[in-house]
């Protein structure tokens, strides 16, 4: 029986953070055998809010330092398929056809694209056509393998909604091309950053990333945002939407250390510094094979571009297979077909008449 499929990947905005392993990569180690992965570098979706010169010539390093990110974390070459998405023109073919199958107001109701616009000091009048299709253009990412389960953090949820209702429409006015692909929200959906803000985000200078080092990851646990009432370690402090013990509830193997140092923490009987130290080891331990891998493909030069290499001439093949079915089941192939048959014909005719007996 054939494996069912995997879409999910990453913005090569840089470098991958914990938020990211949790919400996403988490699931794709633990999903990379029994389903076939796609795993797309979404340089495209960069565009939507940096268009610029200048930002794209940062993408090389960006697309580099992710797809070094899915090897050290654990993504094997081997069993899975690391493409970039902007090297496959059909799935910008995908992005037209399903542009036709969705409204603008529904797609101006999708949260996140109001943040993103946010986020770039975009508003109504300058929001670009491109930022306002996100979702679409995800679509197609999504829709392109003819994938059935998709791994994001919560902020991507909607659009995977999205998705679904794009296959379903597409599946209903041409017939059946389209699984209606789930959604996979991990345990830890949106990880809060290291200064309590909601969510771990480059942009928001709260990271911890997967290729900090142990000296990094000790400062930046130092200067963790904690319970701000608790002024010194005898006052009994918050331990619920505390980020030092949300992270140690998601990194930390140890419940006894856990249950403990949450008790005391209550009660007054704890020092902030004994809770950090403790939770920069557990980090620390959990990059460590992570360093490990980064540091053995790191070593061996062109192995990273031949991964993505590889992976982006095996995706083209399945994006045209694609493109193919849904050609033809709106009927475009079959006029194509009509015409270039008797265009060849009228060509062949001609040069009849031309030749001479
Ligand atoms: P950043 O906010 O750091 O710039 P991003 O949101 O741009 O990261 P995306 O490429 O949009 O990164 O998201 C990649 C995947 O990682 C998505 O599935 C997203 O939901 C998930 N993700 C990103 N940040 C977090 C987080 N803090 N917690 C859980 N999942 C996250
Ligand atoms: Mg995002």
């Amino acid at each position: 029986m054939e494996k069912k499929r995997i879409l999910t990947g990453d913005r090569p905005t840089g470098k991958l953070h914990l938020g990211h392993y949790v919400g996403s990569l988490a699931n794709r180690l633990r999903l990379q055998d029994e389903y076939e992965c796609f795993f797309i570098v979404a340089d495209l979706h960069t565009l939507t809010t940096k268009p610029e010169k200048s930002a794209i010539d940062q993408l090389g390093q960006n697309i580099y330092d992710v797809v070094l990110d899915y090897l050290a974390a654990g993504i094997d070459p081997n069993k899975s398929t690391i493409y970039l998405q902007s090297a496959i023109p059909s799935i910008y073919q995908m992005n037209l056809f399903f542009e036709m199958l969705v409204t603008v107001p529904r797609l101006q109701r999708v949260p996140s694209i109001k943040d993103m616009a946010q986020a770039a000091n975009l508003n109504e009048e300058s929001l670009p056509f491109g930022l306002l299709g996100y979702p679409v253009l995800q679509a197609s990412d999504i829709l392109m393998p003819r994938a059935h389960l998709v791994p994001v953090g919560r902020d991507n949820e909607a659009h995977v909604e999205i998705t679904r209702e794009i296959a379903r429409r597409f599946n209903y006015l041409y017939g059946e091309v389209f699984p209606v692909p789930e959604v996979l929200i991990s345990d830890t959906p949106s990880l809060v950053g290291t200064d309590g803000q909601a969510k771990m985000s480059k942009s928001l200078d709260n990271a911890i990333y997967l290729s900090d080092d142990e000296a990094t990851v000790n400062r930046k646990v130092r200067g963790m945002y904690t319970d701000p009432n608790r002024v010194r370690a005898d006052i009994p402090g918050r331990v619920e939407g505390n980020p030092v013990f949300i992270y140690h509830d998601v990194f930390n193997p140890n419940r006894e250390q856990i249950d403990d140092f949450k008790a005391r923490y209550r009660e007054g009987r704890i020092g902030d510094v004994e809770v950090k130290t403790a939770l920069a080891k557990a980090l620390n331990d959990f990059l460590d094979p992570i360093r490990e891998r980064r540091a053995y493909f790191e070593a061996q030069t062109g192995l990273v571009e031949r991964v993505l290499y590889e992976g982006t001439v095996r995706t083209s093949q399945e994006a045209e297979k694609t493109v193919t079915m849904m050609r033809k089941a709106m009927g475009l192939t079959s006029i194509w077909n009509r015409i270039s048959r008797k265009g060849r014909k009228a060509i062949e005719r001609e040069t009849k008449a031309e030749t001479p007996a």
